[in-house]
């Protein structure tokens, strides 16, 4: 699978980028960042500029390939949109885990809303909560937690934990 169907010289290096990309992308599953990708492109070799695998990914989401999965503390994760049902996201307050959970009756209500004339994109539901690990271990949690204020990255979701866990 190409983006770039026209090989010229001076484009060569991005369509190998690309592709490089394209590839790391289409064998990712679940919900992955783009840090994550760029992590995984660069411990496989992969040469790969951060603004490229935003450009690219940004054009595979615009393509319909990819979704984007908003997240509260900013920025987003991703996710592949083929042989997709709608689902809502389990998001984890305390580790982050974003996790699929399948609801049968959330079709209908997308019929539904065809019916109604509007045409739907893509649909956000997100149940927040302590995932059953989390949930479980609240030393570890608490570690993890402090961990991310020592370092001054405590996002507002990990603040909203650190309550709870306390
Ligand atoms: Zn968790
Ligand atoms: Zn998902």
């Amino acid at each position: 699978m190409s983006l770039n169907s026209k090989k010229t010289n001076p484009g060569t290096r991005r369509t190998r980028e690309r592709e490089l990309i394209l590839d790391a992308v289409m064998g990712e599953h679940g919900h992955f960042s783009a840090e994550e990708l760029a992590l995984g492109l660069a411990r496989r070799g992969g040469d790969v500029s951060r603004a490229t695998i935003y450009r690219t990914l940004d054009l595979l989401v615009d393509r319909g390939t990819l979704q984007r999965v908003p997240l509260d503390e900013g920025g987003c994760r991703y996710e592949l949109s083929r042989e997709r049902k709608p689902h809502a996201h389990l998001y984890c307050l305390a580790c982050g885990r974003l996790s699929d959970y399948h609801v049968k009756e959330l079709e209908t209500v997308l019929r539904r809303v065809g019916r109604s004339g509007f045409r739907t994109e893509h649909l956000l539901l997100r149940v927040c909560g302590y995932c059953p690990r989390c949930a479980k271990a609240r030393p570890r949690a608490c570690r993890q937690l402090l961990a991310g204020r020592r370092s001054g990255k405590a996002t507002p979701n990990q603040r909203e934990a650190m309550a709870w866990a306390r």
